[in-house]
């Protein structure tokens, strides 16, 4: 495998690759202005109660609208926020956001925030989930981190570290998207985690009655409850994917089929005067 002598072919110019440098520069340039100029927002997903199909949380999901390039998808903007390191600032944001709006829900709501291992490996990252609390006044146990399994690739014992220090705080660990990732069990010894999520792929395939589904979310359950752990179910459209993971012995449920991501006021209005918080008009 000699050098390509003449060749050049590694400087081929590419107009693709380009053209896709080219715009994300102007995101990134946009995203470093989106805090001062307001265009971020955070929607809210209910998870419901498996046995009562109330509502015990709702996730809290970072939109942007920027003014440059309409709304951006998390799927594109994250990514970046996480490699320019914006996630930090932006994280913080989100935070006490998250925070300051669960103190307008009934005081048996949670609120649970994503955080990337960008945020959890910045040193300050306790001190503002600290600080969030303080200044909305939300009580610790009504908040829960939700984290991947990828936070454990590059320096496990830092995030593990963190990731204690905000459990003595009082608040919950959960664990996203399980089963996508690097999944080793080994980290589910070490954190007492509150919830594992199920990925919806898995939710998906079992509703299709694919084996490696069904086994999968068996087994995580088997798992869970022997660790004391709860489990969600993610990404639940329709009613046979609701029978399903009910019928595998999943606690909670979130998903399309009792409430997309919608904005705070909407969440709020679930909540009558002394109500709990049932879905029962839901679309679906
Ligand atoms: P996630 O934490 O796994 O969030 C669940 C995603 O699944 C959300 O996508 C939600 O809209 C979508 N979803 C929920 N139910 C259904 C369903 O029934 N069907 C389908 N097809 N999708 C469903 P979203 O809002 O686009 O967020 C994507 C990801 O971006 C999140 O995945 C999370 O990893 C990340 N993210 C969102 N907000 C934040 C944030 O504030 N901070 C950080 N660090 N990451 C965030
Ligand atoms: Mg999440
Ligand atoms: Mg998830
Ligand atoms: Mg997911």
């Amino acid at each position: 495998r000699s050098k390509d002598a003449g060749g050049g072919k590694h400087f081929t110019y590419e107009p693709a690759l380009h053209a896709h440098a080219e715009e994300r520069r102007k995101l990134e340039f946009s995203l470093r202005r989106a805090l001062e100029r307001n265009e971020m927002l955070l929607h809210y997903q209910p998870v419901v109660s498996a046995d009562s199909e109330n509502v015990v949380s709702f996730e809290a999901l970072l939109r942007w609208n920027s003014t440059d390039h309409g709304m951006v998808s998390p799927a594109k903007f994250i990514p970046l926020a996480e490699d320019t390191r914006l996630i930090v600032p932006i994280g913080e944001w989100v935070l006490r956001e998250a925070c300051a709006e669960a103190m307008r829900w009934p005081r048996h709501i949670k609120v649970a925030v994503n955080v990337s291992g960008e945020q959890l490996l910045d040193p300050q990252f306790a001190t503002t989930v600290v600080s969030a609390l303080a200044v909305t006044g939300l009580p610790a146990p009504r908040l829960e981190i939700e984290v991947t399994e990828s936070i454990f690739l590059r320096d496990a014992s830092a995030a593990r570290n963190t990731l204690e220090q905000i459990m003595a705080l009082g608040c919950s660990i959960a664990l996203d998207d399980f089963g996508t990732g690097y999944s080793s069990l080994g980290y589910l010894r070490k954190l007492r985690f509150s919830t594992i999520k199920v990925d919806r792929s898995f939710v998906q395939g079992a509703a299709q009655k694919n084996p490696e589904s069904l086994a999968i979310i068996r087994a995580v359950v088997a798992m869970a409850e022997s660790l004391g752990v709860t489990t969600t179910a993610e990404g639940v459209e329709t009613e046979t994917e609701l029978q399903v993971v009910k019928s595998l012995g999943c606690n909670k449920i979130q998903g399309f089929f009792f409430g997309r991501p919608m904005p705070a006021s909407d969440a709020r209005a679930l909540f009558g005067p002394g109500e709990a918080g049932s879905l029962a008009g839901r679309a679906a």
